[in-house]
């Protein structure tokens, strides 16, 4: 069984806190003691684990990734001009394997669940299994 989560991002590049709905998902798929996989089926936007206290922990991920990926380089060869979204979905990854206990995902107390929308505003999809 799996669940469908639907994100909508507002911004072109954006952290989106998914935690509450993949904790949702969860609940629904009855997962009391195991693990549950999250994966996002798009090729721009990835998944990621981080802090969920200070919000510019994430803004500050989101400056130093346009520092490593600038968006136009003149060897960017993609036609759909959007090649630096996809270079930044791929080190984010593309899903996150987490354990379950008790019916709650095992995060630690300052981590969150982020959706990493790198080619917004869009609706993106998470998918928990
Ligand atoms: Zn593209």
């Amino acid at each position: 069984m799996m669940i469908h989560v639907d994100v909508p991002t507002r911004t072109r590049e954006q952290f989106v806190n998914i935690t509450g709905q993949v904790q949702q998902a969860v609940q629904k798929l009855g997962i009391v003691d195991g693990a549950v996989t999250v994966f996002v089926p798009h090729t721009t936007c990835g998944v990621t684990v981080n802090e969920n206290a200070d919000p510019h922990v994430v803004s500050d991920m989101l400056q130093q990734l346009d520092r490593m990926v600038p968006l136009r380089q003149p060897f960017y060869e993609h036609a759909e001009g959007n090649s630096a979204a996809h270079l930044k979905a791929s080190l984010m990854g593309c899903s996150l394997h987490l354990i379950v206990t008790c019916g709650h995902l095992e995060l630690g107390v300052w981590q969150g669940i982020y959706l990493c929308e790198f080619d917004g505003p869009r609706m993106r999809r998470v998918c928990v299994a």
